[in-house]
């Protein structure tokens, strides 16, 4: 499922604020959210039935 246009643009990673960025899931499960920032944190947060979930206790951290 799709996330609602416009989404994307008002939401930021919980961890460092930079923009996030939709990208398919590694696994093949629903797309994930993953932090733009060049030099920040990089988590990919999850997105269950077409609802990113930003908490960073949920988020995959980068290898
Ligand atoms: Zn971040």
């Amino acid at each position: 499922m799709p996330l609602e246009a416009g989404l994307l643009e008002i939401l930021a990673c919980p961890a460092c604020h930079a923009a996030l960025r939709e990208e398919p899931a590694a696994d093949g499960q629903d797309a994930e959210l993953r932090c733009t920032a060049d030099s920040g944190c990089g988590l990919a947060y999850p997105v269950r039935d077409g609802i990113p979930v930003l908490l960073v206790d949920e988020a995959r951290r980068p290898a």
